[in-house]
């Protein structure tokens, strides 16, 4: 890997998408806080499209959020990355942390869990007589696990209390999103990963298989994530706001303005918005908390 003069891998940031509809002004946020941190840092800013819950993936998504992608002028540095072509790598990762003891096969059903969801414990310590291993699962720590995210400040999370013992591999095969983002978020490969507030929660699980697996954990920048007029979340498993092709300014103009950047009313084009934007891009303007109806 190319070092700086400093030392340090070069910055390397990534947007990492499920396939399963069209690019809405919640996804293009994000897309676009980790594509200004990149180009601020002048780094390397690469797509890696998370296609792994082959149930929820929906035929021609991928290719259409690349394009909305890149009519907003949003181009990867690099080939694009999907996570189908990369299952013998998380294989390998869990055969690991099952090999260190880390993980456990897990003979549980949706059944089994407790009125809260989390999970009992069952088959910690080994199958009880007369299952069968369906998923597998890792042990959560007793202590919890601690970091700075560069938006949301000081964290502190307790998996145990978070669900608990967490699947890395499912009773149907398909490989856990935590365990899949994981490993391929490990520093250096991603030296910053910039995301929605929504996935914060996640963090600590993330962080903690990347030191059961040896690996090195990125920084984070989780950034508010925008609401829709019924103050959930946007998502495009809903159907909702896909980015409206005619008018890609406006919504690069109303997320640039969620993201604590509002443009100069002057510039009206997508390039102009853009290129203002990489000039003008401070993560700092961001405070967690802040999310935002979308307008
Ligand atoms: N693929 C996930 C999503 O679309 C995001 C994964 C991530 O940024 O870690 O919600």
């Amino acid at each position: 890997m190319q070092q700086s003069p400093s030392g340090q891998p070069p910055y390397r940031g990534r947007f990492a998408p499920s396939p399963t509809g069209e690019l809405h002004l919640g996804s293009l946020a994000a897309a676009l806080a980790s594509y200004l941190q990149t180009r601020r840092h002048q780094g390397v800013w690469s797509i890696r499209i998370d296609d792994i819950d082959t149930a929820r993936v929906k035929p021609g998504s991928a290719d259409n959020i690349l394009s909305s992608l890149s009519e907003l002028g949003l181009e990867p540095d690099e080939p694009v990355r999907y996570q189908s072509q990369r299952l013998a790598r998380y294989a390998e990762a869990v055969a690991q942390l099952l090999a260190s003891g880390a993980a456990f096969p897990c003979g549980c059903s949706r059944a089994d869990l407790a009125a809260d969801g989390s999970y009992p414990g069952t088959c910690r310590d080994g199958l009880p007589a007369g299952r069968q291993p369906r998923s597998v699962r890792v042990r959560a720590p007793r202590h919890a696990i601690s970091f700075t995210d560069r938006v949301a400040g000081s964290q502190s999370q307790n998996i145990r209390r978070q669900g608990g013992d967490f699947i890395i591999r499912r009773a149907d095969g398909i490989f856990a999103y935590q365990l899949c983002a994981a490993v391929d978020d490990a520093w250096p490969d991603v030296t910053e990963v910039v995301r929605g507030a929504d996935l914060l929660p996640s963090t600590g699980r993330q962080r903690y298989l990347q030191h059961l697996l040896g690996l090195s954990s990125p920084d984070y920048a989780h950034v508010p994530v925008l609401l829709g007029k019924d103050g959930n979340k946007l998502s495009k498993r809903r159907g909702d706001d896909p980015l409206h092709r005619q008018r890609p300014a406006l919504a690069m103009r109303s997320v640039l303005t969620h993201l604590a950047h509002p443009p100069p009313a002057a510039i009206d084009s997508v390039t102009g918005l853009l290129e203002w934007a990489v000039r003008h891009w401070d993560i700092h303007r961001l405070r967690h908390g802040s999310a935002l109806p979308a307008g």
